[in-house]
């Protein structure tokens, strides 16, 4: 079976594993932590960054960080996974869905003015497959209507908008380094924080509402309660996991491209004779090989081609049921607008095995697996 995902493990994690052991501190923020968060900031560009224990979690930082309160409205996509509603629907605000537009799958930026009301706080685009959302058009929205902007970055580590990091525009972006993103800690995730100033507060925030983190500074002689926060941070030994893949982010991120590429160039064909329809990359994005999907023509050929692939021992798997039709969408959400592309989109999209250390023998099977059901008939 080629398996649709395996999780990045660097055989270095078990000795840096061993050193946080080593080291006494397992806890949060120990060293490996510290590496990885400095690694963040430098490589998005962010003023600050903080590992926590999911992206779920940084969106739900963000969230509070934000003063999202009951009553509020949040502009999101439909199509997307539950913790980007989770968050805001946990501090009593609507989830409001906007449609998506069906070349990449991002929010519609066109559809979100018409969503604003005077209860909007907030809009929080997903870069889905590691794809830019039109961030020009979203942030004059933003300006223009005084909203904040969290970004949903969980699957845009190391993916770019004109030249500028995913996850860097909005106040907040959050990130995922769950075990099926590109790199993986098994749970966890990131708050990057675009403001200097912003920090501060997040870090009380993660750290149970007490200023531990300026303590361990020396910058405060004792650490006390000053705010309402949780617990974000996530052990040092899953960050000693991580910080290996990140030592060696380009050789992980050259792996997954090739693949990606590879799949591309060899479905072209299917492309061109009306067959499928490939991933869009706009000029202007830089993606990072996050997934690779296709569209068949319908749900009925989807699931077919589902069936077709797992016969012929491949694991492929389409996901996102449109928030706005699942129970807890109808309790904390409402769509805004026609849902012309949401549902009938993601009813056709399917996604192929992508993993660092995919074998070209293995991603020349899905190829001709994929290819010989096009041509069943
Ligand atoms: C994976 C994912 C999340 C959740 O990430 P966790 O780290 O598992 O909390 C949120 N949003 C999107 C778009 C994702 O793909």
């Amino acid at each position: 079976m080629i398996s649709f995902n395996v999780p990045a493990c660097m055989p270095e994690a078990f000795d840096y594993m061993k050193q946080a052991v080593a080291s006494q501190k397992i806890s949060g923020d120990g060293g490996f932590t510290r590496l990885c968060n400095e690694w963040l900031k430098e490589n998005t560009g962010s003023a600050a960054a903080l590992l926590t224990t999911s992206c779920t979690h940084a969106t739900e930082m963000a969230a509070l960080l934000c003063d999202i309160k009951p009553g509020d409205e949040v502009i999101m996509p439909s199509y997307t996974f539950v913790s980007t509603a989770d968050a805001f629907a946990l501090r009593g605000a609507t989830c409001v869905f906007v449609d998506v537009r069906p070349d990449t799958m991002n929010i519609d930026e066109k559809k979100i003015a018409a969503a604003v009301t005077d209860k909007t706080r907030a809009i929080c685009p997903v870069h889905y497959a590691g794809v830019g959302c039109e961030m020009d058009t979203i942030l004059e929205i933003a300006e223009h209507y005084g909203l904040r902007v969290i970004e949903d970055a969980a699957q845009g580590i190391c993916a770019f908008y004109k030249g500028k990091a995913l996850g860097t525009f909005g106040e907040y972006g959050c990130l995922s380094f769950h075990e099926t993103k590109n790199f993986s800690m098994g749970e966890g995730g990131a708050l990057l924080i675009r403001d200097a100033g912003m920090a501060e507060r997040a870090e009380i925030v993660r750290e149970k509402g007490t200023n531990r983190a300026k303590f361990f500074r020396g910058q405060v002689d004792k650490y006390t309660w000053v705010a309402a926060g949780s617990s974000y941070l996530p052990s040092d030994l899953n960050a000693a996991f991580l910080w290996p893949q990140l030592e060696r982010a380009k050789e992980i991120q050259d792996d997954r491209m090739a693949s990606w590429q590879f799949y591309h160039d060899s479905l072209l064909p299917l492309e061109e004779k009306g067959l499928v329809q490939l991933p869009v990359i706009p000029g202007h994005c830089t993606h990072n090989a996050h997934m690779f999907y296709l569209k068949a023509k319908d749900l009925e050929e989807r699931t077919a081609l589902i069936a077709f692939l797992k016969m012929r021992g491949v694991q492929a798997v389409f996901h996102y049921i449109p928030l706005h039709s699942a129970p807890a969408g109808r309790i904390y959400g409402r769509f805004d607008g026609e849902d012309v592309y949401t549902t009938a989109e993601s009813e056709r999209l399917v996604r192929l095995p992508l993993y660092y250390g995919l074998a070209r023998s293995d991603a020349a099977a899905v190829v001709q697996a994929v290819t010989d059901f096009y041509q069943r008939t």
